[in-house]
């Protein structure tokens, strides 16, 4: 059976990866001359232990996908960098509400610690933050190098990956994957129109020329169920801020100033000294709502 996965982002060559394992013949093609051309070469690479509701499917699936992802970074050769996530709490209030959220994360299963840090924090973290609450085990990947190991490995195993649509033929195939990130609807219907319950938000990402040890979060937006929080990633002699992310219309979408100053205004109060933004990054994705 010949089965062709349009798209060689993470999404595209994990299902090449898994139709090889089980012995099918697989094709991949990419409209992009590069790989990482899609969200998945812009994204964090933080291996999301939480997801919100913590009990959702999204959330066990999040946990059994880290399992998944650590068996798979050793055998395709990609690093996993291990961090402790810290949520962080400015007073008493935070207090509170880091310790409610502490109370909800043991009930599924995670071991947070909550640390007072008063007088303790080191620049370049702000010496205004009081409370961290800690969960260890969490995960980093230098995505664009995640997705050439697939491809390395995909390439070694008889799999063959092109970057252009010119030679596309969709009668050869018995099968055809759709795995386009935010334009998989799109493409698979041959519309131009929102996927049902989805709405595309573009996600800014700030590089900024300081380094931390650890995910630096904000307390996650309790009146918020859609958007998710945003942190400070450690990414070797950098640090990543964000994201911060804004609902579009279309996933072609690109920041405006003031995309880059909102993620810079709600990231820099982590900081003891405001850090020099060195570059951007940006991708749209799609999100689903209830
Ligand atoms: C700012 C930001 C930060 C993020 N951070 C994280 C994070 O820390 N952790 C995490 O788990 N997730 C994160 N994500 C989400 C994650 O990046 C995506 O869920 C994931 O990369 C989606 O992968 P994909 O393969 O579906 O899409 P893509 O990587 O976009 O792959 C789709 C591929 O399809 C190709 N394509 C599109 N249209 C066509 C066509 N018509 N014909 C042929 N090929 C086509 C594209 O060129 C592309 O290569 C983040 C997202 C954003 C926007």
């Amino acid at each position: 059976m010949k089965i062709l996965v349009v798209g060689a982002g993470i999404v595209g060559l994990n299902i090449a990866y898994t139709l090889n394992e089980r012995g099918y013949y697989v094709e991949v093609i990419d409209r992009a001359d590069r790989i990482g051309s899609g969200i998945s070469g812009r994204s964090a690479g933080v291996l999301h232990l939480i997801q919100h509701p913590l009990n959702s499917i999204k959330a066990i699936l999040a946990r059994l996908g880290i399992d998944r992802y650590r068996e798979l970074s050793e055998k395709l050769g990609f690093e996993i960098y291990n961090v402790d996530l810290n949520i962080v709490g400015y007073n008493i209030l935070d207090k509170l509400y880091l310790e409610s959220i502490a109370y909800i994360l043991r009930r599924n299963g995670f071991k947070p610690r909550l640390e007072n840090i008063y007088g303790s924090v080191n620049p370049p973290l702000s010496n205004k933050i009081r409370y961290t609450l800690k969960i260890s085990g969490y995960g980093i990947v230098d995505p664009i190098n995640t997705l050439y190991k697939y491809v390395e490995y995909l390439s070694r195993n008889g799999v063959e990956i092109r970057l252009s649509m010119e030679e596309y033929d969709p009668n050869n195939y018995e099968y055809i994957v759709v795995a386009a990130g935010p334009y998989t609807y799109r493409l698979a219907n041959g519309i131009d129109a929102y996927p049902p319950n989805h709405r595309y938000a573009l996600g800014v990402m700030l590089n900024v020329e300081c380094q931390v040890d650890a995910i630096y979060t904000l307390p996650p937006n309790p009146i918020s169920r859609y958007t998710k929080g945003g942190a400070a990633i450690p990414k070797g002699d950098y640090t990543l801020l964000g994201p911060g992310f804004r609902w579009v219309d279309t996933p072609d979408a690109e920041p405006i100033e003031e995309d880059i100053n909102n993620v810079y205004k709600k990231f820099v109060r982590l900081f003891h000294e405001p850090p020099e933004i060195s570059s951007t990054l940006y991708g749209v994705r799609p999100i689903n709502y209830p």
